[in-house]
């Protein structure tokens, strides 16, 4: 072999973003070795990044506490650097067993940093959410957030995880860590791989707005609740910044080059969003366009704990990483649907 591979730890790869970060990483020329337990995604995906990549993937089926798996990990493939998506994600979940989450979430990225400080690993990149921004209004006034914003307040356990992650990222670079790390704070991925070899599996019935819509579109839900219509924006329904799991996924391998760079061990946090907001009716409203046919649907009672409007200031992710979105809800709605339509179902 003339150069040298780049090896790129990816926890949780099988998972939704994971599996588009794994395609988006081989393109760029990176070799990713994914560690998952399969706890919450399907043993097909590494199949079907084979196929997708046309190459070889490496995914081992181990969970990210399991200590004696990852250093054997770490040893054989001197890793340039991870990225952490594995943790538990159901905030619905996390309010009715919180251990469960605070001990996965928290537990899995203590053992990747006790590891990569044994092997002297550069960079990593930390899955985060805008979750930890809680109820932007209510305390700054405004709907859009940046990331030096003081208040935040996630309003779930799993929400906490993520905050405490942070913090737990923040010491570990104050201490004597020799690393560099990126923390993206996601907004709302949607959308699917082009190819519709991979896409979003949910679990039972889906807690997300878009798999609720396609789902029910294709008769597997009767219909679509939208829950609440008298929020304070223009339509009454709640705000979300959506962004293609593509771009999300390509995030990651700007913030990946970006840390290469780095000289210096640190900790940058970078909103991955598009800096737009779309309104549940407007969802509804281009999911119909896309499709060229209604949707059955009805408003609901509010869901508790929905934050009314959120969106991201990019700017700083531009900047530094130059990275920005490049696909449209449209685009997104387009490649859900097809997946929709292809995915193997389980329900
Ligand atoms: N939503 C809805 N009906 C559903 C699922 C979601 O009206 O069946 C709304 C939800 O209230 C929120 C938006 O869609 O305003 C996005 O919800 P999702 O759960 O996808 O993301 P999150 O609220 O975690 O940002």
């Amino acid at each position: 072999m003339s150069t040298k591979q780049k090896h790129i730890l990816v926890t949780g790869g099988a998972g939704f973003i994971g599996s588009h970060t794994v395609v988006e990483l081989i393109e760029a020329g990176y070799t990713p070795v994914i560690i998952d337990d399969f706890r919450n995604s399907e043993r097909f995906i590494p199949e079907r990044l084979e196929k997708l990549t046309n190459q070889k993937i490496i995914a081992v089926d181990a969970a990210c506490q399991d200590v004696e798996v990852l250093d054997s990990l770490f040893s054989k493939y001197n890793f340039e650097g991870v990225i952490h998506f594995a943790a538990d994600k159901a905030v619905g979940e996390s309010v009715s067993d919180p251990l469960k989450y605070y001990d996965n979430n928290l537990s899995s990225l203590i053992s990747i940093l006790r590891m990569m400080d044994k092997y002297n690993t550069k960079s990593l990149v930390f899955s985060s959410s805008c979750t930890v921004y809680g109820n932007p209004k209510s305390t700054t006034g405004k709907s859009v957030v940046t990331e030096d914003s003081i208040h935040l307040n996630p309003d779930s356990p799993y929400g906490n995880t993520k905050l405490i992650g942070e913090q737990i990222l923040q010491d570990w670079i104050a201490s004597s860590s020799r690393s560099n790390v990126a923390l993206l704070r996601y907004f709302n991925p949607i959308g699917a791989h082009a190819s519709g070899e991979i896409g979003e599996l949910p679990q039972g019935i889906p807690n997300n707005l878009l798999p609720y819509i396609t789902q029910t579109a294709v008769g597997i839900r009767e219909k679509l609740t939208v829950f609440g219509n008298d929020y304070d924006t223009e339509d009454g329904t709640c705000i979300r910044d959506y962004i293609h799991v593509c771009d999300l996924a390509d995030a990651h391998v700007s913030a990946i080059k970006w840390l290469d760079l780095q000289t210096n061990p640190g900790i940058e946090i970078f909103n991955i969003g598009t800096g737009k907001g779309t309104s549940v009716l407007e969802m509804v409203q281009a999911f119909e366009k896309v499709i060229g046919k209604p949707l059955s649907w009805e408003y609901g009672p509010k869901r508790s704990g929905d934050i009314p409007e959120i969106y991201a200031n990019p700017i700083k992710a531009k900047e530094m990483l130059q990275w920005e979105s490049k696909f449209s809800i449209f685009q997104a709605i387009e490649d859900a649907w097809r997946w929709e339509n292809n995915r193997p179902k389980n329900d």
